[in-house]
């Protein structure tokens, strides 16, 4: 690794869900470092583990064995409260339905995580956040009032107010046309080049994932064994995934 900064280090995470003859391991023994400015895409079938894994790393869940660290910071285990303020401070997430609050303006929402906090709601820093995502001319509208584009731009104004050293997204463009959607993704991907952020984002679409730096896939809740793919392209996620579903196929069978 080098001097590179780690921006998110999962060591042997695992998290099962039920308990006996109903326990699903929704994750097994996850390891992953990722660089300080980097963006990855999370990619895998259906049941695979890919929102169990986002919210283990983004500490919205408790993993039940394994370390996360954040730039190089252990994830607090236990208290609840020590982990809120752990995930305020250094984490941003975006969710496939925006999540956000229909009574607040857009400036409301994006500063809302700053308001949480107990900090001062930075108004000229939310308003250069929302400019930014091209939402200059509609700071005051409320989420009834924008598209659903618009909407998940406010998420991403809003998941990074903080500063966080991740932002999570979980099917962001789920929800959304083809064109928001690759507004939504060019918009994620200038916060990395431009920004330095590092933004790691779960997907089933490989053009999606074709914005990041590196695609890695889940199976069965591991980390497939042919590693991560580089510089990806649409037809080599595509490829990928096809070859990730017969091994799935297999292993059920
Ligand atoms: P993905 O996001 O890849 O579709 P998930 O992480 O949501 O997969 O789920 C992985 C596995 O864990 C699935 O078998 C799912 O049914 C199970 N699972 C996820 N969340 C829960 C939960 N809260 N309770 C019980 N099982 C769950
Ligand atoms: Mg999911």
């Amino acid at each position: 690794m080098g001097h590179t900064t780690s921006a998110l280090r999962m060591t042997g995470v695992s998290r099962t869900y039920g308990a006996g003859e109903a326990a699903v391991r929704a994750l097994d023994e996850v390891s992953l470092d990722l660089a300080a400015g980097s963006f990855t895409a999370i990619m895998g079938p259906s049941g695979s583990g890919k929102s169990t894994l986002l919210h283990c790393a983004a500490g919205l869940e408790q993993p039940d064995a394994g370390q996360v660290t954040v730039n190089g910071q252990p994830m607090p285990r236990g208290s609840e409260t020590r982990l809120t303020r752990f995930r305020r401070e250094r984490i941003g997430f975006v969710f496939q339905q925006y999540n956000l609050l229909p009574t607040l303006t857009a400036l409301q929402n994006a500063t809302l995580p700053l308001t949480l906090a107990g900090k001062r709601a930075d108004r000229a820093r939310a308003e250069s956040l929302l400019t930014e995502v091209g939402l200059g001319g509609r700071m005051h509208h409320l989420p009834d009032q924008l598209s659903g584009g618009q909407r998940q731009r406010v998420a991403v104004a809003r998941a990074l107010i903080t500063a966080p050293s991740v932002v999570f997204a979980d099917e962001p463009t789920g929800a959304l046309d083809t064109r928001s959607a690759r507004d939504v993704l060019a918009l994620l991907r200038s916060t990395v080049d431009r920004h330095g952020r590092t933004v790691v984002m779960v997907t089933h679409d490989p053009l999606a994932a074709s914005y990041a730096d590196t695609v890695v896939f889940l199976a069965d809740g591991r980390l497939d064994p042919s590693g991560e793919l580089r510089r990806p392209t649409p037809d080599a996620v595509a490829a990928r995934l096809a070859h990730l579903g017969d091994r799935a196929v297999r292993v059920g069978a």
